[in-house]
């Protein structure tokens, strides 16, 4: 059985308490992960501490000349982490290869290039009759960034935090989620493989509270936390951290909204939402929950929508034309499940879904439920408001713009939001009014690195992307020189 290590100070630790990696195909435990405990997270913060200065001295453009050689020895072990990155989460091949692991080798190189061509601000200031001076900002590195991450999209969302954080002249310490150890580690053996200077980058497993998360992100060495997860794990990291005021970066969950017009190319539109709401099993921060469609389009979106969830194929996720994949852990699935019978104990009409599948094979071990399309709840049902975070929707008919507006920014959630619709004016006046981070109008999920990424409300705090990374990852400090 494969053994997860932890890597501290850039080698590979034998300390930690075994625990299970299961399969989410089959249910089988498939590799063993050796847990941190304080003894060895503060090891991997103090490696990172020593480390720190180093890295911090170099110059801007070897930090990012180290960033491409990490995403070339991405491609390099480019089949190692698709194969690991599908053990782990029983994702298909064709997603895995396309956007999984390609999204964490371009993260490296778009950050790489950003810090690389980041200019300076500078001042002249001149106060009347007196004096002249020249103000300029300088950026700087926090020191230590602990690195917390989900299990949804493991090596793209860990990779979307390492890059500027270490390309900013931070050491960093990766704490991913217990489900998804795999990836983490693969990337802690490029690392070595690529020389990257020792304790630059390091790597704890474990849980969350009263373990390596906790551990970690209190740490009095840690500088500044990024984290990405549910709200109400943000809200526990946000005390640990309260009594050091450590900076953070929080990526929350979301309930999104969907809008779709009657004037919407109706197969897109379809195509599009389905999209939205099933890519990755509906375990992506983005994917919408909530979708609100104009009356005369209602019936037959619905129809639709649901028969496409029921031509989703859950295949093998090494089978090409797989397109529906498990959820990541028994307990994530009960969760899902308990959502479908809330949903049918508070009387929803079932359009597609709402059970498990079938498979007469080893995959009935596994954590599969159906993809599910739902109507009729009142807005205010559990359904309509809390976060599932599985291949599941709600639909709700609507008659004007203002009131699909409303009911979308009805929400204590706002990270994304879609509006279909083929009216430019109704794109530009709706879009900007939806209480979300991200709005698309007639796609989902297209992303640009460089654009502003996070959420209002529950939905996170900060930003993160492009230039706004590296706001997050460094400090700037203002230096004031008086001229003659
Ligand atoms: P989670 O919050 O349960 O866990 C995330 C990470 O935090 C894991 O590594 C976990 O071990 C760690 N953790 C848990 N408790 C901790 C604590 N007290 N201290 C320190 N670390 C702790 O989230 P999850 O179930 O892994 O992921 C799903 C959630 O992530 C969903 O809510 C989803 O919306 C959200 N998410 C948000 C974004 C975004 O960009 N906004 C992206 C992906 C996922």
């Amino acid at each position: 059985m494969r053994i997860l290590r932890n890597f501290v100070g850039g080698e590979f630790s034998g300390k930690g308490v075994p625990f299970p990696v299961h399969d989410p195909v089959t249910g089988r435990a498939v590799a063993e992960c050796l847990e941190a405990d304080a003894g060895l997270v503060d090891e991997a913060v103090q490696a990172a501490r020593r480390a720190a200065p180093g890295w911090a001295a170099l110059p801007v453009a070897e930090r990012a000349a180290w960033m491409r050689r990490l995403a070339d020895g991405i491609e390099r072990r480019f089949d190692d982490l698709v194969a690991a990155e599908i053990a782990d989460t029983g994702k298909f091949v064709t997603q895995t290869r396309t956007l999984d692991i390609p999204r964490g080798a371009a993260n490296l190189r778009s950050f790489a290039e950003i810090a690389a061509q980041l200019p300076g601000e500078s001042f002249q200031t001149s106060i009347p009759g007196g004096e002249r001076a020249l103000s300029y900002t300088v950026r700087k590195p926090y020191g230590v960034v602990a690195v917390v991450v989900p299990w949804n999209l493991p090596f793209l969302l860990m990779t979307w935090k390492v890059a500027p954080a270490l390309v900013a002249g931070n050491t960093v310490v990766v704490k991913p989620s217990e489900d998804t150890p795999s990836t983490a580690t693969l990337l802690a053996e490029i690392t070595a493989e690529i020389g990257l200077p020792e304790g630059v980058f390091n790597v704890v497993h474990g849980f969350g509270p009263g373990s390596a998360g906790e551990f970690l992100v209190a740490h009095r060495g840690v500088d500044a936390v990024t984290f990405t997860g549910e709200t109400r794990t943000g809200a526990a990291i946000m005390k640990s951290v309260a009594d050091r005021v450590k900076p953070v970066s929080f990526e929350l969950g979301g309930k999104n909204a969907g809008l779709i017009f009657a004037d919407a190319d109706l197969d897109a539109a379809v195509a599009g939402t389905a999209r939205s709401v099933f890519t990755n099993g509906g375990q992506v921060c983005l994917c919408t929950e909530r979708l609100y469609v104009e009356r005369p389009i209602f019936a037959e979106f619905t129809a639709r929508l649901a028969e496409h969830a029921r031509g989703l194929r859950f295949g093998r996720p090494e089978d090409e034309d797989t397109t529906m994949m498990p959820m990541i852990s028994a307990e994530h699935r009960d969760k899902v499940l308990s959502y479908y019978r809330i949903a049918r104990e508070e009387g929803a009409v079932v359009h597609a879904g709402g059970g498990v599948p079938a498979f007469g094979d080893d995959r009935d071990g596994g954590y599969y439920v159906e993809p599910t399309v739902l109507s009729g709840l009142p807005r205010d049902s559990r359904i309509c408001r809390e976060e599932v975070f599985g291949p599941i929707c709600h639909i709700t008919p609507f008659d004007t713009e203002d009131e699909a507006i409303a009911w979308a920014n009805d929400s204590e959630y706002g990270l994304a939001a879609t509006v279909w619709t083929q009216s430019l004016d109704r794109a530009h006046r709706v879009a900007p009014k939806l209480e979300a981070g991200l709005v698309w109008v007639n796609t989902w999920y297209l992303r640009d690195l460089r654009t502003p990424f996070g959420g209002v409300k529950l939905s996170g705090i900060g930003r993160e992307g492009g230039v706004r990374s590296l706001d997050f990852y460094s400090e700037p400090s203002t230096i004031t020189i008086r001229l003659g």
